[in-house]
Parts: structure tokens; sequence; C-alpha cells
């Protein structure tokens, strides 16, 4: 049974979600964070929400020794991996950058739980490796491709993580959970996601632009082949996806094939357009979201929605929440957090 759990990344946007499920299922959770794109209040947040505090190592993932120390003090049972750079622009600027953290972090990590025996993973993956050849919904067995550096850690990972399996199938298990688009906050208002930067995603950039931070939002392409011209994806609420990994560690506790390396798709199989999810935020927010029609964003495909068929079969799993729910829980981050962490 999965008692203890270390979530790597936990203190971010994703993570502090994941550690929220975990703990309300009665699991302990050992969060390492470098806090490079997080803050330590997100720690208060989840006990606020839960009533227990997660552990906490402020400790980069690739500092072995850190590592060795944290598996040393806990009888770690399962990892869930969600360490990593994730911006697709800064990746384009500085690969090395992307390379060296989310390359380095996850092989430290892989020894570390090689040398003291845990054998069950989850690994953050993406979307963006299905890149833009693939018809929609995608399937898990779709041709992989990628068409920038962050994409590309994401499935050279998947790559490592296979020929680790493959290498000795009895010492380690691992779901690669594909996300589609992570979207919404804890229905508290107390956790969500906080951009350090400009918004590169449009929930929190439209979000800011509702909440009067930011003039207009540049919708990306107006003539993609969609119904109303702007891109289609697959929006997640959050929770939702948090779910989906407290499920994907209950079937790595039970699955007994070796060779286990499975790549699952978290999405909710329903696509949304830009503009759809504009009128989405004016209509729960209330107020005007200002926006104009600009170029097509360079990397980005029209349509991409998942396939969800797998995680409906080998977890037992589907997304609940609806569109409404992921903006009306972000539009409450948003308002009760107008500066994120940093002087709410
Ligand atoms: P996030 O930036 O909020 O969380 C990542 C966390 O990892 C941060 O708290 C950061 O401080 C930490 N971190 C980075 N490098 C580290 C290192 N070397 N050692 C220790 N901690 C480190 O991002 P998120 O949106 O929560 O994403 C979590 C994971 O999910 C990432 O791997 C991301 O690539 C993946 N993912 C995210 C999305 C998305 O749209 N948000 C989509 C698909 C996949
Ligand atoms: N988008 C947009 N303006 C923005 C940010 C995003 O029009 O400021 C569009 C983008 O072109 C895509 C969709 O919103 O069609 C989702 O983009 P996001 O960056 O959130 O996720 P992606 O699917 O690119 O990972």
């Amino acid at each position: 049974m999965i008692e203890r759990v270390l979530v790597t990344g936990g203190a971010g946007y994703i993570g502090s979600h994941i550690a929220v499920t975990l703990l309300r299922a009665g699991m302990e959770v050992i969060i390492v964070d470098n806090l490079s794109n997080a803050s330590e209040l997100v720690l208060d947040r989840i006990e606020a929400i839960t009533g227990r505090k997660p552990l906490f190592y402020k400790a980069d993932c690739r500092d072995k020794q850190a590592l060795q120390g944290i598996f040393n003090t806990h009888h770690v049972n399962a990892v869930i991996h969600l360490a990593g750079y994730k911006a697709v622009g800064e990746s384009c600027e500085m690969p090395l950058m992307y390379y060296r953290n989310n390359l380095e972090a996850t092989l430290v990590l892989l020894e570390v739980m090689r040398d003291f025996g845990v054998d069950k993973l989850v690994f953050s993956s993406s979307a963006t490796v299905y890149g833009d050849n693939v018809s929609m919904p995608v399937r898990e067995q779709a041709p992989t491709s990628v068409t920038n550096p962050y994409g590309r850690t994401k499935l050279m990972i998947e790559d490592i993580l296979r020929d680790v399996v493959e290498a000795r199938p009895e010492a380690l298990k691992v779901a690669l959970l594909r996300y589609f688009n992570p979207a919404g906050a804890d229905e508290s208002g107390l956790i969500g996601e906080d951009p350090k930067a400009t918004p590169n995603n449009l929930m929190p950039y439209v979000s800011q632009v509702a909440i009067g931070k930011r003039q207009k939002l540049s919708v990306f392409g107006g003539d993609y082949p969609t119904e109303d011209g702007t891109g289609v994806r697959d929006y997640i609420h959050v929770a939702d996806l948090a779910s989906g990994h407290l499920e994907a560690l209950r079937w790595l506790d039970e699955v007994v094939d070796l060779h286990c390396c499975q790549p699952i798709n978290l999405g909710t199989g329903v696509g949304y357009s830009v503009l759809e999810v504009v009128s989405a935020f004016e209509q729960v927010s209330g107020r005007q979201v200002t926006y104009e029609i600009v170029d097509r964003r360079a990397g980005d495909v029209a349509v991409s929605y998942a396939d969800v068929t797998l995680a409906s079969e080998l977890l037992g799993w589907q997304a609940e929440k609806t569109l409404e729910d992921m903006v009306s829980d972000a539009w409450r981050w948003q308002q009760r957090n107008p500066d994120g962490y940093g002087r709410s």
C-alpha cells in the first residue's frame, strides 16, 4: 500500500493541488522543491485546505546528496515527478538551461530511487509530445514529435524512462501522464497558478485581463480551420488532474505487468476555442475581456484534445469538472490573490 509519496516540484501549480488530493486521501506527502518557480507560502495554504501540512524540503532535484538524505530519512513508497522548467518560449531562448534542469533532475532522481529501491514513478509529461501531425482526438499510440526544447525534454525523459524500465523491469513501474491543458484552481481560492512574469498560457492571461492587470488579450490566430477560427484545446481542471495522479499511483501499486512504462492521456476529451474561454470568463466574472486577434503563435497547433479511453480503462478515472468550474475557480483565486502568493 502506498503511504508516503515524494512529490518533486510539489510547491508549484499542479504539485500543490496534487499534495491536497494525496493528503485528503490519507497519504503522507513529502515535497521537494527548489522554489525556483514557487512560494513557500503554498505550504500554509495546503494546510489550511486539508488540515495537514506536507513535509517540505527546499532542495534541487539535481542535488544527489540532498535527495539521498531525504530518501534516507523517509521510507518513500512512490514518487510523482513534476520538477522542471515549463515555458516553451523560454526553452527556445535557453535550451541548455532546459536540458540541464529537466534532464539532470530526472537522472539524479532515478539514480536515487534505484539506490533506495523505490519502484513506482508518475511522471508529468505533456500533450506537447504529440506535435502537430496527428488527428484528434489523439490516442496514446499516436506518433510523437516535438517543436521546441521544452517538449523535447518531455519526450527525451519518456524515452529515458522506457530504457530504464526495459533494463530492469522488476525495479521500476512508470506512468507517463500526458497532460492536456491544466486550468483552474482549488475551489477554496487558496491555491492556484501564480505566473511570475507575463503569463504564457491562456487562462491566467485572460484572468489578468479580467481583473484589470493587463489591458487586452492577444488571440493568437483567427484563421485556424475551427468553428470560430481560433485554436481549440482540451482544458482540464487542475483538481481533476490531481485526482488522476492519485488513481495512477493506485494503479501502479496493483499492476503486475513487468515492462510497465505506460503513457496515459489526462484530459476531458472535449475541446474549447480561445473565444469560448473568453466568453466563459466574461460570464463568470461579469467583466469584459478585451481582445485583439493577432498572428498565429509559432509552434501552435490548430486543435488538440485527448482520447481519454485509456485513462478510464486503466485508472477508472475521468475528469468531472466543466469549463465553467475551471473559470470560476480560476477567477476566485485571482480575486482573492490579485498578486498571487506575492502580496496576498
Ligand atoms: P510549476 O513551475 O508551477 O511547478 C514546477 C515546480 O518545480 C516549481 O515549483 C519549481 O520551483 C520546481 N522546480 C523546477 N526545477 C526544479 C529542480 N531542479 N529541483 C526542484 N524543484 C524544481 O509548473 P506546473 O504547471 O505545476 O507544472 C508541473 C509539471 O507539469 C512540469 O513538469 C510541467 O512541465 C508539467 N506540465 C505542465 C503543464 C501546464 O500547462 N502547467 C502542461 C503539461 C505538463
Ligand atoms: N492563446 C492565445 N493568447 C494567449 C495565450 C494563448 O490566443 O495569450 C491561445 C493559444 O494560441 C492556444 C490556446 O490559447 O490556442 C492555449 O494556449 P496555452 O499557451 O494556454 O496552451 P498550449 O496548448 O499552447 O500549451
